[in-house]
């Protein structure tokens, strides 16, 4: 069945929790299946990123020109630097009937909320807070006071969780990326989701009614 709309799905998560991993792997498992926003930000390029691939790196003044011209759909800062979602491409996108899955972090997803009810949001966290912990120390490249830092930010986050709908827990990769995958695929099939269907298919049985 083909859906009767595209889904604007949020995807956060604690730094760690894997949420990048799991995307990565969500496009790759099901191809054609989602898009992905690319967002604008302000932070520096890191080692292996692409412009347009990762990120639209921003300056300072280009970021608040995007927002004064209302080409971002949300926007919020995170760790110093800006981060938005362009709204023009999700919005093409979702018209076209197609899933637009946006990685952002929790104000801007509560943004996204407002401005579409009906999106769909999803939160990524590790089996435990201890696992999370072990995750940031295991990397390697955080000092103890960014990884002190980065936790503290996850405590505060976890007060957002309640205004999620659903939560995949990340402990094994590939059962998390068929989670998420299958939530997406129910979530089309609300009947909230699929008044069109509903009243083609009222209406037909309505004609067989008046044709015996
Ligand atoms: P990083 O700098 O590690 O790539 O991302 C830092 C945080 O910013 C992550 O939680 C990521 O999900 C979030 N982020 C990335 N793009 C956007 C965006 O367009 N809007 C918002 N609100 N957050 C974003």
């Amino acid at each position: 069945m083909k859906h009767e709309n595209g889904l604007i799905i949020v995807l956060s998560g604690f730094s760690g929790a894997g949420k990048g991993t799991i995307m990565k792997h969500l496009l790759a498992s099901y191809p054609g299946e989602y898009c992905l926003s690319i967002s604008a930000t302000t932070r520096q390029m890191r080692d292996g990123e692409q412009e347009g691939r990762e990120y639209f790196f921003k300056s300072r003044e280009e970021f608040d020109a995007m927002i004064a011209s209302r080409e971002l759909l949300e926007y919020a800062t995170f760790n110093g630097n800006s981060y938005g979602t362009p709204r023009d491409y999700v919005e093409k996108l979702v018209a076209e009937g197609k899933d637009v899955i946006l990685e952002i972090e929790i104000q801007g997803a509560l943004q996204v909320r407002e401005l579409y009810p009906d999106a769909l949001l999803l939160f990524v966290m590790p089996p435990s807070a201890d696992e999370l912990k072990e995750r940031l120390v295991g990397r390697g490249t955080e000092s103890p006071e960014v990884i002190a830092q980065r936790l503290a930010i996850s405590a505060r986050e976890s007060q957002f969780m309640p205004q999620y709908d659903y939560l995949v827990v990340n402990d094994i990769l590939d059962e998390s990326v068929k989670q998420v995958h299958e939530i997406i695929q129910s979530e089309h099939y609300r009947v909230e989701r699929n008044h069109l269907t509903i009243k083609k298919m009222q209406e037909d049985l309505k004609k067989f009614e008046r044709s015996m």
